[in-house]
């Protein structure tokens, strides 16, 4: 989609620390890392959320969690666990409109989801 900043990051019009490719997937660093290991796994294809999946992007977004186990047993850092999550919304905290699933770990993560 025009505008959208990780459909750019998915065409590679904008760089980005690519860890993972496939053909309806990529996974890349978080620019402003929460965590030693703080990636982003999205469908090339764009949508906005969970809540606005279209048949294309539902497909791929079903195949995050096995990539994201994928890349956690790829990543020795991650050998203590991890977490998965996508935000869905502004009283989620979404920032930016393109389907997306943090994955997080390195570190001891706490309890807490939500303040
Ligand atoms: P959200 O708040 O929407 O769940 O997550 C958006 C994430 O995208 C944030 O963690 C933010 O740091 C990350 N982000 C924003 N702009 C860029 C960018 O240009 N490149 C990369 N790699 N990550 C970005
Ligand atoms: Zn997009």
């Amino acid at each position: 989609m025009d505008g959208c900043l990780f459909c750019k990051i998915a065409r590679k019009e904008i760089p980005s620390a690519i860890v993972y490719e496939d053909d309806t997937l990529v996974a890349f660093k978080d620019i402003s890392p929460q965590a030693p290991v703080h990636l982003l796994i999205i469908p090339k294809a764009h949508c906005e959320g969970l809540g606005d999946l279209t048949p294309e992007t539902a497909a791929a977004a079903a195949r995050i969690p096995q990539v994201a186990a994928l890349i956690a047993r790829e990543q020795g850092t991650l050998s203590g666990g991890w977490r998965l999550l996508s935000n869905c919304g502004p009283d989620s905290g979404q920032t930016v409109y393109h389907l997306h699933f943090h994955l997080l770990g390195g570190k001891p993560l706490g309890g807490r989801l939500c303040q």
